[in-house]
């Protein structure tokens, strides 16, 4: 019985062996062929933001709009995760958000949108960010969407702006900057000022958090927005 039972199961050993090592590197080739459709999938997904024929844009309201010279133009590279490219066909509202992390500067805002082409993190951006000191930085081009507002994506402008401390209050600089920008783009575009809108109007997000949590600063803003309103009609007529 001994010498049956070694000799029936030494022939059958190697084999065994060989076909787990076969499993073994059909199990990693498979893994490498996942592996590397991802990464191609990854690649294709990054060149169809890049893609993009400008020329589809020219029929959109925000088409070869120059903006003033107050706003200093720093687009984000086309990529599919901050700046895709695609038309925004119609604006019908400006929204406003705050950055959410206190202290930051407009332009590691706009870093930050502009690394998400490499990242892949998320995808997010905005038309401009306005600054501590109230400076005020152009992402995306205003005849294309930026990925900010949730529904709101392809019929509205976004403004991000920036704040020191957690409570989310704009600074004074900010806050006059962001009332210019908002006024100037409702004189372009043709807007009214129940036409600007905090993100929490579209979502329900607490953003622009002071402005969500404080009707009264949220009002402020829109009547300073109307006074730049007028400002803009009075030096035009
Ligand atoms: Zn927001």
């Amino acid at each position: 019985m001994m010498t049956y039972t070694t000799f029936q199961e030494k022939p059958y050993r190697p084999r065994r062996r060989l076909k787990r090592s076969w499993r073994i590197a059909l199990t990693v080739l498979c893994a490498a062929l996942a592996l590397s459709a991802v990464y191609v999938a990854v690649l294709v997904r990054r060149q169809l933001g890049s893609n993009q024929n400008p020329a589809d844009l020219s029929g959109t309201p925000g088409y070869g709009v120059a903006v003033p010279d107050w706003v200093e133009e720093d687009l984000l590279p086309l990529n599919a995760y901050s700046r895709p490219g695609e038309a925004l066909p119609e604006i019908s509202g400006v929204v406003i958000h705050y950055v959410g992390n206190p202290g930051t500067s407009a332009q590691a805002n706009r870093n930050y949108f502009a690394g998400l082409a490499r990242t892949g993190e998320t995808s997010a951006s905005s038309h401009f960010i306005v600054g501590l000191e109230g400076e005020i930085l152009q992402c995306v081009p205003l005849s294309e969407i930026s990925y900010c507002s949730n529904t709101r994506n392809y019929d509205t402008i976004a403004i991000e702006v920036c704040h020191a401390d957690d409570t989310g209050q704009f600074s004074p600089d900010t806050l006059a900057s962001v009332e210019r920008l908002t006024a100037w783009l409702c004189v372009q575009f043709d807007l009214d000022t129940d036409q600007v809108i905090r993100h929490y109007d579209v979502s329900g997000k607490i953003c622009p958090k002071y402005y969500v949590e404080h009707q009264e600063a949220w009002t402020d803003l829109l009547a300073g927005v109307e006074k730049d309103i007028r400002g803009f009609t009075d030096e035009t007529a």
